[in-house]
């Protein structure tokens, strides 16, 4: 039996998983502060109480920030989980939970987990790219089944930062005009308050005004909605054509919560797509994730089945 974690930047998402399929869930709120931590054995109990076994064998943890897999370490800059910041996650869990832990980036895992028992298990042997579209922009590469990590283990994880417009507003990384402040969940609702249009839309009553929003306006009709819907396609369309055209994958995984509505945008999304090739017929596979809320979870228990010593452990040959 494997526990996992998913520590996101507005919850951490806990399971027991078997066989990519969770037995117990449970879910704590990130405050941000240390004390957090300290709340994970009495719930990683009350888990195995709840399914009926004495403990877990391994721990898999998927976070939201930069990591060094084979440190263990969460990497500067901190995110949602500042205080983990050059910290060795893995060396913390054990010492409070005693059992062995493995740690990945929350895109990696999602990548993972997809490849496991997901959406892409039959591009074990390709390369893929897993985009994912929420509240940020997550990425992760994998070339026959194994995460391509980079020189720094930040392969694809800054991706939602490569700066599109110099002129663009200010992102929460410190610079201006990067994909996550234009595109991203937290950036959108400035977007579509300085559409022009935006007073006659049903949207300027909208609060929150956030993406699940834009979308019901979309399939309510709204003209500004449909024009603002699809002007957001198309820069995310940008964005995968340079990742397709860098890294040449098989298949494109879509993740995140934007997914949910992928009905509605992803044939428009996908011919977008193919429109900024140089090369169409390097346009790849696009699969959109079934179970969002799982990916990371799945992923995390290959890590825990890693970190007891069932599978390879990534190591410096891998990355
Ligand atoms: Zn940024």
């Amino acid at each position: 039996m494997f526990a996992t974690i998913d520590m996101g930047g507005t919850t951490w998402k806990l399971a027991l998983m078997q066989d990519g399929e969770p037995l117990v869930f449970a879910e704590l709120p990130n405050t941000r502060s240390p004390e957090d931590l300290d709340r994970l054995p009495e719930a990683l109990g009350s888990l195995c109480q709840r399914a009926g076994v004495a403990s877990c064998d391994g721990i898999g943890v998927s976070i939201a920030e930069f990591v060094d897999p084979v440190a263990g370490t969460c990497l500067p800059p901190g995110d949602t989980h500042s205080y983990l910041e050059n910290a060795n996650l893995e060396a913390i869990l054990h010492r409070l939970i005693g059992k062995p832990v493995s740690v990945d980036n929350d895109a990696r895992c999602a990548l993972l987990g997809e490849l496991s028992a997901g959406v892409a298990q039959d591009f074990k042997d390709e390369t893929v790219v897993l985009v994912a579209l929420g509240t940020g922009i997550g990425v992760a590469i994998s070339a026959r089944g194994d995460l391509h990590y980079g020189s720094h283990s930040s392969a694809g994880t800054a991706f939602g930062h490569v700066q599109i417009d110099p002129q663009g507003p200010l992102c929460a990384c410190g610079r201006s005009g990067c994909a996550e402040a234009l595109i991203s969940g937290w950036g959108i609702s400035e977007r579509l308050r300085e559409r022009q249009g935006f007073g006659e839309s049903v949207l300027a009553h909208s609060d929150p005004l956030d993406f699940r929003r834009l979308c019901e306006a979309v399939r309510g009709g709204d003209w500004f909605a449909e024009r603002a819907l699809e002007a957001f396609v198309s820069d995310w369309a940008s964005m995968l054509a340079v990742l397709i055209q860098v890294v040449d994958p098989a298949a494109m995984v879509l993740g995140g919560g934007f997914m949910q509505s992928a009905d509605i945008f992803i044939e428009d999304l996908k011919r977008k797509t193919l429109g900024k090739l140089w090369r169409p017929q390097n346009m790849p596979v696009f699969r959109v994730v079934a179970e969002p809320k799982l990916s990371a979870l799945r992923g995390a228990e290959v890590l825990a089945r890693r970190a007891a010593g069932l599978a390879p452990r990534p190591n410096s040959a891998h990355c």
